[in-house]
C-alpha cells in the first residue's frame, strides 16, 4: 500500500502518527485521525457487503458535511469509484449524471432525498437527452448517512482489514467529477488515484500543511476546488474544516476562520470578494491564515490588491487549472505576487504545458493561444464519452479552452476562455480585459460582459453591471466615457444591463451562458 499512490495509506499513517489530532472538523465537533480510519474502513466493508466492487460507482447528493468525506475515503479503500453529484441541480440534470454513470448506491441526506428519489424516477437514457431511461437499467440503492446507517456502521461496524484495503495503480479510477455544464451537457472527468494522490500532496506542500493547520473547505464538497482540497489535507494530516452548504455567508464565514483558527483556504474570487468586504467593516480581522488562495474564475488586479491589504499576514497564491486538470496545473506563489500582478503563474511541478493556435502550432512570447496540458495532475478520459475525449485530447494534448498568454519569465496570463471571446469586425475582444478595466469604476459593485450578436459587427460586448448600493447606475455614456483613456473604442461596449445581482453557478461563478441568452 505505502508503494502506491494510496490517500488511504496516508490516512493510516496519520492515524498511527497523529491519532488524537484532528481529521474533520464541523460544527463545533471533531474526529481525530483515528475515529477517522475506524469510521472509514467500517464504512468501506459495509460498502463491500452490499456488493460494491473494484470499479463500482458510489454516487454522493450530499451538501457539505463530513459524511461526504468518509464515504469517498471508503469507497477509495475498496476501489469503487465516488461521483459526487451537484445538489443544487434539478431532478432531469441528476438523472442525466445517475443514467450516465450507473452507482451502485447512492448517498442521501434529508435535504437531498426528494431529489434523490425524482431523479431515480427519472432515469435518463445516458446517449440521449436528458429524458426518462429505460425502466430496465438497475436503480442504485438508495442510503441516507445521517439515519441510522452510518451511524450504526461507523460506531460498531466490522472494520475492513488492512490487507483487504484496495491497492491502487496509478491509472485506477478514483472520482468522477462531472463539470458544472457552464458550456453545455455535463461531462464526467474521470480522476485517476495518481491526480489525486498527486495533486493532494503538491497542494499541502505548496501550503506547508501539517498536523497542526486546518484547511477550510467553504465552496461544496463536489467542484474540484474544495474535493482537492480535502484530499490535500488529507496528504498531509491536516484538519478539514467542513463548512456547510447554507449559501455563502461572508460575516459567519469570517467569524469561523477567526474562532477555528483556519490556516489554508480556497476559495473563488466572489468570495473573497465578500470576505474582504466583511473584514473591512470590522477593522482588524485578527485572521490566522496564512494561506489565502484563489481560482477557478478570473480575479481583478483591483480585488488582488484588496485581499492584500485585508489579509497581511497570509500569503495569497493564485491558483488556475480546471475539473480535468484535478484543479491546480498553474499557480502563483506568493514571493511572485506582487512582482506579477494579474498572473497566474507557472505551471505546477506535475504539470506541462504547451500554448498553441488552432494548428497545434506553439505561439510567441505574450502571444495569445490556447493552453494545453499533460501531466500527472490531467485526468485519464470522460466518463463513457470516447467522441468527447478524444476531441478534448486531439493531437496528444489536453485543451483546455482557455486563451492565455506566456510573459518573457514564463509566467502565464488568462486572457479569455475560447468561448467568451467575441470576434467584432473581425477583431478579437476579451471580454476579461474589459471587465478588468470597469472594475475600477467606483459606482460599480460587479461587471461582467457577454457577446450579442449583431448584424454589422458580427457580435458586439455588452456590460452587464450591478451598480454599488445606493449609487446610481451609471449610462453607456459614462462608461464609455470613463473607458477612454483604458481601452481602445473598437473594446467599448455597445450596450448596458442593469441587473440586481448576476446569475451565478452553484460555485458562485458568474454564468454567462445564462446572460448571452438574455441580454
Ligand atoms: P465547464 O462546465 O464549462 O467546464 P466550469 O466553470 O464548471 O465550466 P471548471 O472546471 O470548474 O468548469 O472551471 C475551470 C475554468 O475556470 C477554467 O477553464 C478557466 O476558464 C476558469 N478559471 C479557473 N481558474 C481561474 C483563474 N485563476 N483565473 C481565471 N480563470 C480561471
Amino acid at each position: 500500500l505505502s508503494r502506491s499512490p494510496s490517500l488511504i495509506a496516508r490516512l493510516l499513517r496519520h492515524a498511527h502518527e497523529v491519532p488524537d489530532r484532528p481529521a474533520l472538523r464541523y460544527q463545533g465537533s471533531e474526529t481525530s485521525w483515528e475515529e477517522h480510519r475506524d469510521a472509514v474502513l467500517r464504512t468501506a466493508h459495509d460498502l463491500r457487503d452490499r456488493g460494491v466492487g473494484p470499479g463500482d460507482r458510489v454516487a454522493l447528493l450530499l451538501t457539505n458535511r463530513p459524511e461526504f468525506l468518509t464515504v469517498t475515503h471508503a469507497a477509495a479503500a475498496i476501489g469503487a469509484i465516488t461521483v459526487p453529484v451537484n445538489f443544487r441541480l434539478t431532478a432531469e440534470e441528476v438523472s442525466f449524471i445517475l443514467g450516465h454513470s450507473s452507482p451502485r448506491v447512492l448517498v442521501t441526506e434529508p435535504q437531498t432525498r426528494s431529489l434523490a428519489e425524482n431523479a431515480v424516477a427519472h432515469r435518463p437514457d445516458s446517449t440521449g437527452p436528458m429524458v426518462p431511461a429505460a425502466a430496465s437499467a438497475a436503480a442504485p440503492a438508495l442510503l441516507d448517512c445521517t439515519d441510522d446507517w452510518l451511524t450504526r456502521v461507523t460506531a460498531d461496524g466490522t472494520p475492513l482489514a488492512v490487507d483487504e484495503i484496495h491497492i491502487p495503480h496509478d491509472d485506477d479510477d478514483y472520482a468522477i467529477l462531472y463539470t458544472s455544464g457552464t458550456t453545455g451537457r455535463p461531462k464526467g472527468a474521470v480522476l485517476s488515484h495518481l491526480n489525486l494522490y498527486n495533486g493532494g500532496v503538491q497542494n499541502g506542500l505548496r501550503w506547508g500543511a501539517d498536523d497542526t493547520s486546518t484547511v477550510m473547505l467553504a465552496p461544496p464538497l463536489f467542484h474540484v476546488g474544495s474535493f482537492m482540497s480535502s484530499h490535500a489535507a488529507l496528504a498531509a494530516g491536516a484538519a478539514s474544516l467542513v463548512i456547510p452548504s447554507a449559501g455563502f455567508d461572508a460575516a459567519t464565514t469570517l467569524t469561523t476562520m477567526q474562532d477555528e483558527d483556519v490556516t489554508s483556504a480556497f476559495m473563488v474570487p466572489q468570495q473573497w470578494h465578500l470576505l474582504c468586504d466583511e473584514i473591512e467593516r470590522r477593522g482588524d480581522s485578527g485572521l490566522s491564515l496564512t494561506h489565502a488562495s484563489w481560482g477557478g474564475a478570473p480575479a481583478t488586479e483591483k480585488l488582488l490588491r484588496r485581499m492584500a491589504s485585508c489579509m497581511p499576514k497570509a500569503q495569497i497564491t493564485a491558483v488556475f487549472g480546471q475539473t480535468e486538470t484535478c484543479g491546480t496545473a498553474v499557480s502563483l506563489a506568493f514571493e511572485d505576487s506582487l512582482t506579477k500582478i494579474g498572473s497566474v503563474g507557472r505551471p505546477t511541478a506535475e504539470t506541462w504545458i504547451r500554448i498553441v493556435d488552432p494548428s497545434m502550432n506553439d505561439v510567441g512570447v505574450n502571444e495569445v493561444g490556447e493552453i494545453v496540458y499533460r501531466g500527472t495532475c490531467v485526468m485519464n478520459r470522460y466518463w463513457d464519452d470516447p467522441a468527447a475525449t478524444a476531441e478534448a485530447f486531439a493531437g496528444g494534448w489536453f485543451h483546455s479552452g482557455d486563451l492565455v498568454r506566456r510573459d518573457a519569465d514564463g509566467f502565464l496570463y488568462v486572457v479569455d476562455r475560447i468561448k467568451d471571446m467575441i470576434i467584432s469586425g473581425g477583431e478579437n475582444i476579451y471580454c476579461a480585459e474589459i471587465e478588468n478595466a470597469l472594475s475600477w469604476h467606483p459606482d460599480l459593485a460587479e461587471v461582467t460582459v457577454v457577446g450579442r450578436p449583431d448584424d454589422v459587427w458580427g457580435e458586439v460586448p455588452v456590460a452587464c453591471i450591478v451598480p454599488v448600493e445606493g449609487a446610481a447606475a451609471p449610462t453607456l455614456a459614462d462608461v464609455r466615457g470613463f473607458l477612454n483613456d483604458r481601452l481602445a473604442r473598437y473594446k467599448h461596449p455597445k450596450d448596458l444591463v442593469v441587473l440586481d445581482q448576476l446569475p451565478r453557478t452553484g460555485m458562485g461563478k458568474i454564468h454567462k451562458t445564462v446572460l448571452r441568452g438574455s441580454v
